[in-house]
């Protein structure tokens, strides 16, 4: 497939012969990566996905409760992308509202992984990694609140990042958990995806928690010679299987070959990550999901009265992981329960910000796995609170609002694909693109 880089020189009419052929090559592909192939704009086409509102298009978030929803207003992120040459089609399967780590969870059906068809791509921006993967999208947009842009990048083999909460514009993307939730992209490489993110970052008014200032393009200065240092989290890594901790201690090795310092370092309190993740993820989630209650948005049950019609429209329209994170994060926020649960959780989630902070003391990038095993066999994630337990290298760094990329390093004696992440200060977007363009050139992945 085309780069990213390579296909902004190409003409428009190019594009529209390559819409027509990627549509094709989807549909045969068998992987259920794409959800439809809308096109809007002009110019070299980006993968959405179904979270992310681009004006005109169906937009269901993977849900039953949104079909037949069409969107009134354009996401400025795809504005912004508009703007640089780029143009968006096609949608991207997702675990319904974002909820999930292996895209199973959709309306639409199981997305696989072309490195495998027996293995998931990960989620919930499952659809968006397998098609980059899977040579039928030239990059992606995904968004990622616990994991999931980085996660499925790398159970797939390609490049995702997650930029620092605050960089890129909310508005328009369906709101999972608020103050976690960042669009980024998914692409072929390192640059691919520098340029990706240099066309949708930026100060938006109409995000209350957009950053209001400016940083540079990076995509053009990226320097992989900068010589960097980086931390180990030492007891973060006995967790991972054995083939991960295997990657990852050939990745400092080549890294330090590099001319990279390395510095070891701890972290006292990982443990709290995955609870402290699920408390606040679903009390956001609980809140922001109100609001679909078949008066305002997509499908109506059949029903007698108002009462009745919120509660089929709820119970017919959202899947099983919805419900469970909805009742949880009403559990969370019921009054009997709020400073138990959500506010101790508010408490830790500051506790590991400091602890991310105290590390960048003395390093520019710390180095940490994106998930403890390759991708799982379709079917395999059937208990939750195992597959939540497998977001515990992710869920951290949006808790803290840092940017962090995921890039493919090996892969298993099965031809899976192990990904391991950069993780950067907030708004230090530029170091993190210098440190993966640096750690591409020194692991040599083959695709
Ligand atoms: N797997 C995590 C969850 O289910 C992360 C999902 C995401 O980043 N959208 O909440």
């Amino acid at each position: 497939m085309i780069t990213l880089k390579e296909a902004l020189t190409k003409s428009n009419e190019e594009m529209a012969e390559l819409r027509v052929e990627l549509e094709a090559k989807a549909k045969e592909s068998g992987l259920n990566a794409y959800v439809g192939f809308e096109s809007s704009g002009e110019g070299v086409p980006i993968l959405i996905k179904d979270n992310i509102q681009v004006n005109g298009w169906s937009v269901t978030s993977g849900s039953k409760i949104l079909q037949g929803y069409i969107a009134p207003y354009e996401a400025t992120a795809i504005t912004n992308l508009k703007s640089k040459g780029m143009m968006a089609f096609g949608r991207a399967n997702m675990d319904e509202f974002a909820m999930g780590s292996t895209t199973e969870s959709s309306y639409y059906g199981v997305t696989k992984n072309p490195h495998g068809d027996d293995r998931v791509p990960g989620g919930s921006s499952g659809g968006s990694a397998a098609a980059v993967a899977g040579g039928i999208a030239i990059a992606a947009l995904g968004s990622d609140t616990g994991g999931s842009i980085r996660q499925p990048a790398a159970y797939c083999g390609v490049v995702g990042m997650k930029p620092t909460y605050g960089r890129v514009s909310r508005f328009g993307l369906a709101a999972y958990a608020s103050s976690l939730d960042q669009i980024g992209p998914i692409a072929q490489n390192v640059e691919d995806a520098a340029i990706l993110y240099d066309a949708i970052k930026g100060h938006d008014d109409r995000d209350s928690t957009s950053a209001d200032f400016e940083i540079e393009d990076i995509a053009n200065n990226i320097d992989s010679d900068r010589k960097l240092t980086i931390a180990v989290i030492d007891n973060y890594i006995s967790e991972a299987d054995e083939d991960t901790q295997k990657a990852y201690a050939q990745t400092v090795k080549a890294l330090e070959e590099a001319g990279h310092t390395i510095v070891h370092k701890n972290m006292q309190n990982t443990k709290y990550d995955i609870a402290t993740y699920y408390i606040l993820a679903t009390a956001e989630a609980a809140t922001n999901l109100a609001r679909f209650d078949g008066v305002r948005y997509g499908t109506r049950a059949e029903s007698k009265n108002t009462e009745e019609l919120f509660y089929n429209t709820r119970s017919e329209g959202f899947g099983d992981e919805v419900k469970r994170r909805i009742l949880l994060g009403n559990f969370v926020l019921s009054s009997g329960y709020y400073d138990a649960y959500y506010l101790k959780a508010q408490k830790v989630r500051h506790i590991i910000r400091d602890e991310f902070n105290a590390i960048f003391d003395d390093a520019d990038l710390i180095l940490s796995p994106v998930a403890p095993s390759v991708a799982p066999k379709i079917g395999a994630s059937e208990d939750p609170l195992e597959m939540y337990k497998s977001d515990m290298y992710t869920i951290a760094i949006n808790l803290a609002g840092l940017p962090a990329i995921s890039l493919p390093v090996a892969k298993d004696d099965e031809g899976m694909p192990i990904g391991l992440q950069l993780i950067a200060k907030a708004f230090n977007e530029k170091t993190l693109f210098d440190g993966a363009s640096s750690m591409e050139k020194a692991v040599n992945y083959t695709k």
